[in-house]
This record gives structure tokens, C-alpha cells and sequence, in this order.
């Protein structure tokens, strides 16, 4: 072999068919870690592992029987120190002398190889990230929905404690703090706006006799009752409250004494028409009217006393705290 080929910077080593080693250069022999009379003559499979072995028989023997050549072939080399060396071979089938050699070129590839197991971890790993990644997302989206399903719930509950705080249990009408805060509202935005607001207080006449004839259960029935027909008469910005056990209340925004003194006579006579199953069930009404400098305390207490000049003619009357004598 001439010199140049002997330390070329690549492997160079000549079989002959039957796979034995004719030639090789020092190149190779310095990068298998073997000496010339170590591989001469021996096999191939000396320097190849045991899966390269396989690809030689299927592979690179029939290929260059077949076309007289090998091209690109990466396959690993074993040293003699077991280490996998990876190269790419390129092989000639050449006749020198009428006997047949078989050429190859081995390039190391060692980083290259290096560089494609890296590359190939990188994948790996991006690949275990993106599924892990794609199962965070899942898990999010699932939480999140959990949250806006808890948070609807809260809402919910929030609706209904709001309801709750504002609402009398008995009768589903406003309760005494919502009486209050809706009065004091309403009074000064009438006065604000210089229009009168009318106040209506209501209690049914003797209505301990009735929890003591008919008991308690029957009692509540008729303040239900009466809850369902002031609801029944209140329009649509009218509010009705229960305040205390059988004192009921009717804001009516924006309206005059007569028309308040029209709704309250109504109500009281309905009352007085409808069928109790229990006899004379009435109610007395005092109405208050504003006037201006009113606050929800002088309004309501107006129309207290005239609730209790209605008790005091004989009940189931209609007063309004104008028509009061005063003394
Ligand atoms: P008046 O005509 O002077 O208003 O007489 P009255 O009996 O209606 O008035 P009084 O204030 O003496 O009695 C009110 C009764 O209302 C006493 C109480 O037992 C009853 N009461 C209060 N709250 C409730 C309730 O929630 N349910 C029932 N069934 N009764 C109640
Ligand atoms: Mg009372
Ligand atoms: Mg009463």
C-alpha cells in the first residue's frame, strides 16, 4: 500500500470475497486500536458487531456483488477494546491482478453520531414535554372549568342569600331591613324629584283571637295569605313588606293621597270579601302621604297613627294621616 493511502485521514481496508481482511491502512488500525498482523487475514467480523454482522451478510455483500459498488453505508466498527466506532463506508469492487478486491473507505462519524443521538434525546424529550404538556393543558381546561362551575354556584348562592337577607321567609314579601333601606330610597328620590310617595301600614284586627281559635298554623296560612293578595294588588314599582308578626306595608312610589287612599280601600275590602274558611278576618290601614322635608320616620310614623285612629273608630278602616284631627 502506498504511504499516502497508509495515513490518509480516513480508513481504507481491501476484503476479498469470502470477507477476509487483505489490506488496511494505519488510519484504521489506529482507530480499531489493532496492529496489521492482528486483523491480516481475518475475517471481518473480527472488527464488526454482532448487528453490523447481519448487515454485511444481507446488506453490503449482495449490494456489491450485485452493482460493483457501495455508497453511504453508516454501520459501526468494533475496536479490538469492544468500543462501537460509527463510520460511513464506501466501497469498490475492484480487479487488480485478475483477483477481485472489495474497497472500502471508512469515514469516522463519531460526531456525528454524537450529534444525532443528541438531536435524537432533544426530540425525545421535546416530544415527552409536548404530551405533558398537551396533559397540563387537559388538566388545566379541566379546573378551569371546575372554577367556573364553583364560581357559578357561588353566584348562585349569593342570589339567593342576597334574596334571603332582604326576603320574609314566611311570606316571600320584603322583610323589615328591606322595608327600611327601600323607604329611606324612596323618600328622597321623591324629594329629589319633588313627587309624592304614599305609605300604607297594615295589621289584621284581632289576629291573636285567630292564632287562639284556629292555632298557630292556621294564623300563619292567613298572613300568607294576605302576602299573596297585596302581592296581587301592588303594581310593578309598588313594594310590599311583612315588618312584624301580622303588620304588613305598601310603598307606593309616586302616588297621591287619593290614589293611595283608592288602592288601600280596595285591598281592605278584598280582605274583608274573601272566603278565610274562618270567620271576619279584616285588617285596619293607616296611609301617610309626603310631604315635603318627610323622612322615612316621620312618613311612617304618620301613618302609624293613622293605623291607630283606624283601631280605635272600630277597625277594618281605611285612615289617612291628612284627615287626622289634631289636638
Ligand atoms: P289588633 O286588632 O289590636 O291588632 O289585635 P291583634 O290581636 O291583632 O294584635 P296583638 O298585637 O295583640 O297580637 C298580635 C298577634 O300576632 C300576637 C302573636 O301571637 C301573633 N303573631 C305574631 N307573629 C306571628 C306569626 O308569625 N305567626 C302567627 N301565627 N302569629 C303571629
Ligand atoms: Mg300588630
Ligand atoms: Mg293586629
Amino acid at each position: 500500500m502506498d504511504e499516502q493511502l497508509n495515513v490518509a485521514p480516513c480508513g481504507y481496508l481491501s476484503l476479498d470475497d469470502e470477507g477476509a481482511i487483505l489490506e488496511i491502512n494505519e488510519t484504521l488500525l489506529g482507530l480499531l486500536g489493532y496492529n496489521f498482523h492482528e486483523v491480516q487475514g481475518r475475517h471481518i467480523n473480527l472488527i464488526l458487531p454482532i448487528a453490523s454482522r447481519s448487515f454485511y451478510q444481507l446488506y453490503f455483500y449482495p449490494m456489491i456483488r450485485l452493482q460493483n459498488k457501495v455508497e453511504e453505508m453508516y454501520i459501526s466498527l468494533k475496536s479490538k477494546t469492544e468500543q462501537d466506532i460509527p463510520i460511513l463506508l464506501n466501497a469498490f469492487r475492484n480487479e487488480r491482478d485478475g483477483k477481485m478486491f472489495n474497497d472500502c473507505v471508512c469515514v469516522p462519524m463519531k460526531r456525528r453520531y454524537e450529534y444525532e443521538q443528541a438531536l435524537l434525546a432533544v426530540k425525545r424529550e421535546t416530544d415527552t414535554r409536548n404530551k405533558m404538556k398537551k396533559k397540563q393543558i387537559a388538566e388545566l381546561d379541566l379546573l378551569r372549568h371546575e372554577l367556573e362551575s364553583k364560581q357559578n354556584e357561588l353566584l348562585e348562592l349569593n342570589k339567593k342569600l342576597q334574596k334571603l337577607a332582604v326576603t320574609d321567609e314566611l311570606t316571600d314579601l320584603k322583610n323589615r331591613r328591606s322595608l327600611q333601606e327601600n323607604l329611606s330610597l324612596n323618600v328622597t328620590l321623591h324629594s329629589e324629584r319633588f313627587q309624592t310617595l304614599s305609605l300604607l301600614l297594615i295589621d289584621i284586627d284581632y289576629f291573636k283571637n285567630i292564632n287562639d281559635n284556629f292555632g298557630h298554623m292556621m294564623g300563619d296560612n292567613v298572613l300568607r295569605e294576605l302576602g299573596k293578595i297585596l302581592k296581587d294588588e301592588s303594581r310593578k314599582d309598588d313594594i310590599a313588606a311583612r315588618y312584624g308578626g301580622e303588620e304588613f306595608a305598601l310603598i307606593l312610589p309616586n302616588t297621591n293621597k287619593s290614589e293611595a287612599l283608592k288602592i288601600a280601600e280596595r285591598i281592605r275590602s278584598r280582605v274583608e270579601k274573601a272566603n278565610w274558611d274562618m270567620p271576619n278576618i279584616t285588617i285596619s290601614i293607616g296611609v301617610a302621604t309626603s310631604l315635603s322635608g318627610d323622612t322615612e320616620n316621620t312618613l311612617q310614623s304618620r301613618a302609624d297613627r293613622a293605623l291607630y285612629v283606624s283601631k280605635n273608630r272600630g277597625r277594618n278602616q281605611v285612615t289617612h294621616a291628612n284627615d287626622l284631627v289634631h289636638k
